[in-house]
């Protein structure tokens, strides 16, 4: 309840300005690495330090101009070179959306293809995230459109609180897929999407075997201890080997757990955003967790 109210709040023009305009100095810099690119390196670095992998997405979403996505993609190209320059372990991890999904596929689809091109040459990788249900279709038909044309070097996300999800992956099946597993992180009716948590974690772990057993890479994305260790016995039950898997968890979220599985040996990967545009990331991480609420209201109490 609490969540689904806080995601429908966050369309409030006047909540936007009030956390816009304090946000980041509340507290908004525990899930943010910062809102420049030089600030993000920083935090990057350190966690590569630590054993983790990362990637970074520059936060934006919903861009409605095909010049803003052409200076998009030119950030990421910038971004793709600095990772090289600098010898990071991180790679990319975007919305199409950004890149003008929500108004022309094409437009979206040109300007990932260029990106997973310049990637490419970088032996960087680059995920397509999953945004709202109405965006599902053509982001799977993007993704499998860049793979039939070659691009080895992109992965993309499926949402196990949707019904549909299955089937769309075993459709995805026969590309030997790179996917990403979360539960799902939007405002979604009880037509399309689970609305009983239980059922969404029941999905998760089904998904998360099914994609184990067959051929790719899976990306268990959550910060869920039982599903974790649930994927871990049934990877070792199975003997399917570390290099097929990863663990990735939100910059901000679960450090310790993060750190502990380093230890363990298994591959972690730290999603780090950074960038301006970060109010509706922030919103969705506070939904996710309504006690992140009270670690915000306790900084401005502080304050
Ligand atoms: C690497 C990564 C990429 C993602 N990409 C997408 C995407 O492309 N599309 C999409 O729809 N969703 C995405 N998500 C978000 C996802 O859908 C969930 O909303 C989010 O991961 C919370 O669910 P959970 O699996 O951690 O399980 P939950 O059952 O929600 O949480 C398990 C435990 O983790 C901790 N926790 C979870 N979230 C938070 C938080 N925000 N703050 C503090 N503690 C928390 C709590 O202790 C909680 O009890 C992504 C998540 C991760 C980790």
């Amino acid at each position: 309840m609490m969540s689904k109210a806080i995601l429908a709040a966050a369309e409030s023009p006047r909540m936007q300005r009030g956390v816009r305009r304090h946000g980041m100095r509340l507290g908004a810099a525990r899930f943010v690495a910062g809102e420049t690119l030089d600030q993000a390196v920083v935090v990057l670095r350190g966690l590569n330090d630590r054993g983790l992998l990362c990637n970074t997405t520059l936060l934006g979403e919903g861009v409605c101009d095909e010049a803003e996505t052409r200076v998009v993609v030119e950030t990421y190209r910038e971004i793709f070179d600095r990772i090289a320059a600098e010898k990071l372990r991180v790679n990319v991890a975007l919305k199409l959306t950004h890149l003008g999904l929500g108004f022309d596929e094409d437009l979206a689809r040109a300007n990932i293809g260029e990106l997973a091109s310049d990637a490419a040459r970088l032996s960087n990788f680059v995920r397509l995230d999953m945004e709202e249900s109405a965006f599902v279709d053509a982001t799977l038909r993007v993704y499998r459109s860049l793979r039939e044309e070659g691009h080895e070097n992109v992965g993309t996300v499926l949402q196990s609180y949707l019904y549909r999800t299955p089937g769309d992956l075993d459709a995805l099946l026969d590309l030997s897929p790179n996917l990403r597993f979360v539960k799902g992180a939007y405002l979604e009716p009880p037509d399309l999407a689970y609305p009983e948590k239980s059922d969404v974690d029941a999905a998760y772990a089904a998904l998360v075997e099914r994609s184990l057993s067959a051929g790719g890479f899976t990306a268990i994305a959550t910060h869920d201890t039982a599903l974790i260790a649930r994927a871990i016995a049934f990877a070792k039950a199975n003997g399917i080997g570390r290099d097929r898997f990863q663990f990735q968890m939100l910059y901000g979220v679960r450090g310790k757990l993060q750190l502990d599985l380093v230890e363990k040996g298994y591959d972690v990967l730290v999603a780090t955003p950074y960038g301006p545009d970060w109010y509706r990331y922030l919103m969705r991480r506070l939904a996710e967790r309504p006690a992140n609420v009270l670690f915000i209201a306790k900084n401005m109490i502080r304050r």
